[in-house]
């Protein structure tokens, strides 16, 4: 834990001078009664937002003298059976293998809300959770779970700064609706995540480290060495060996710069082709009832991470080219180049189109990429109806899809044919990056073939080749066109 994090959250009564007085706060002595168990950081940040909401707050410790100095005037630290017995609603707030050590406070708390706010150490998969035991320790309580997913930070500097959300889950209706009430009362959203058999997963969410990123993120690495490798082979190490040309300064940007476009194209390409095998499965099945195998259901699921992952690269690559000519050797290069020009050298139509060309669909591929990652957003797509997310995500992606791939034809105009550029027999970076794109474009076109189009309509509303059943589509209007053969 960070130093910052190891502090006491809040200055005790006597440290730092302070009264230790909340500012905000508007306890009462009619006010409803809280208690928490503990006295660690979570506690004294709990009691803190507590008091400040309006609540009494009476903390139980197994050393009340110690730990009394660490809390708010507001909040009175007594032994734990006499916070028990003075509330309703009491927050369990010690690590889970202590849970244990509070069975005396058994019949003390028959009856009332138990609210278990603890994290595991590591990802339990097969349970139970702590609450489902705490929830066993203590049966004729009500065990609701929550306030796990938030830090003791959040719950100090108040729902503004931090995550609002509160992720509750309980049997006991009234027990949860109880703590719901109590969330709202403080600034925080609460979000009921059902039965006390969702508190796994309510205590998994924490501790998990970008479950959905890995796969595409290790994709992107991967894809990114090869081809450094693989350029680095051809640009560097080639001219070294046949003709002693030092090139090693080009490994931070010009190798990196011609790496970064191939895996944002490729990974971009994978972003459609799992939509492609899908349709391509149901074609061949006749049916959409079957499963498609695992390992497409999860490179489905991926797609938005790929895309997000093939902007990043492509981004990069705008900057990288952006600073190109920023480098000295770039600008001896063009010393040397400039002295070696004849007048009819100095302007080459074919190239001068072909670079205005290049960059211009370039940049357009650019936006398109920046406008899906931007509808991506969950805050965005949720101001989109279906209908036009799929046109966002499908007919601009493929569209984005195509001017990239036309970016990388453009840059390798003829060189593909030029066999003074197969260094090491190893062909030109781009015609590999190409590949994937240009299958996942065919694939698009041949769904777009009408006899095709149309059976893959028709399977996609329930038509199944095995059983025979005839029907037509309402109209032909009815098909939503690029869209609807691509999402799966
Ligand atoms: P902590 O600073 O170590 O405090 C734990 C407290 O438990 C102690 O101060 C102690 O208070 C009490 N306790 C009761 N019985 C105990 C026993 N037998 N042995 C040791 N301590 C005992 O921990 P914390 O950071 O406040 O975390 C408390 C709970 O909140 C944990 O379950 C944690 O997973 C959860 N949580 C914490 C955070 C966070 O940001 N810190 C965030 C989410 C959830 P007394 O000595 O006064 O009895």
């Amino acid at each position: 834990m960070p130093d910052e994090m190891a502090r006491p959250l809040i200055r005790g009564r006597g440290v730092g001078g302070g009264s230790g007085r909340l500012e905000a706060s508007t306890s009462e002595p009619d006010a409803p009664v809280v208690g928490i168990l503990g006295t660690g950081d979570f506690s004294r940040s709990l009691a803190r937002r507590l008091a400040a909401s309006g609540y009494q707050v009476v903390v139980g410790s197994r050393n009340p003298k110690r730990s009394a100095a660490l809390f708010p005037e507001e909040a009175e630290v007594t032994s734990q059976v006499e916070a028990a017995s003075q509330a309703d609603l009491v927050f369990v707030a010690v690590f889970p293998e202590h849970h244990s050590t509070l069975v005396e406070l058994k019949p003390t708390l028959a009856g009332k809300t138990l609210v278990d706010v603890s994290n595991g150490l590591s990802i339990n998969r097969d349970g139970p959770s702590n609450a489902e035991q705490l929830a066993k320790l203590f049966p004729e309580s009500s065990v609701v779970k929550g306030f796990n997913t938030i830090s003791a930070w959040t719950l100090q500097v108040g729902p503004r700064d931090g995550n609002r959300q509160i992720l509750l889950c309980g049997n006991n209706s009234t027990a949860k609706s109880s703590v719901m009430q109590l969330c709202r009362r403080m600034g925080f959203v609460p979000v009921d995540m059902g039965l006390l058999s969702s508190s796994l997963e309510v205590e998994n969410l924490p501790l998990r480290l970008f479950p959905s990123w890995r796969v595409p993120v290790l994709c992107t690495l991967c894809l990114f060495a090869f081809f450094y490798v693989y350029n680095f082979l051809r640009d560097v190490l080639q001219p070294y060996i046949m003709a002693k040309k030092k090139f090693f300064y080009k490994m931070p940007i010009e190798t990196v710069n011609a790496t970064l476009p191939a895996v944002a194209l490729v990974m971009l390409s994978l972003v459609y082709l799992p939509g492609l095998c899908g349709a391509l499965l149901q074609l061949c099945w006749g049916t959409k009832y079957n499963r498609f195998p695992c390992w497409l259901d999860r490179w489905l699921t991926s797609r938005k991470q790929l895309g997000l992952c093939s902007f990043l690269c492509a981004a990069l690559h705008a900057i990288y080219s952006l600073c190109l000519p920023l480098r000295k050797s770039a600008y001896f290069k063009l010393l040397i180049d400039s002295k070696q020009l004849k007048e009819g050298d100095v302007w080459v139509e074919a190239a001068v189109w072909r670079m205005e060309l290049y960059l211009s669909v370039g940049i357009m591929a650019l936006g398109l990429l920046s406008l899906l990652a931007v509808n991506s957003l969950p805050s965005v797509a949720n101001t989109v109806n279906w209908r036009e997310f799929s046109f966002i995500q499908s007919t601009l992606g493929y569209c984005a899809l195509s001017m990239a791939t036309l970016h990388t034809l453009l840059f390798g105009w003829d060189r593909a044919f030029d066999l003074a550029r197969y260094h090491f027999f190893l062909p030109p970076t781009f015609a590999l990056a190409v590949v994937l794109p240009l299958t996942a474009l065919l694939g698009r076109l041949v769904l777009f073939v009408p006899c095709v189009a149309r059976r893959l309509g028709l399977i996609r509303r329930g038509w199944e080749k095995s059983r025979h059943i005839r029907f037509d589509l309402p109209d032909e209007g009815c098909c939503n066109g690029l869209e609807d053969a691509s999402y799966v």
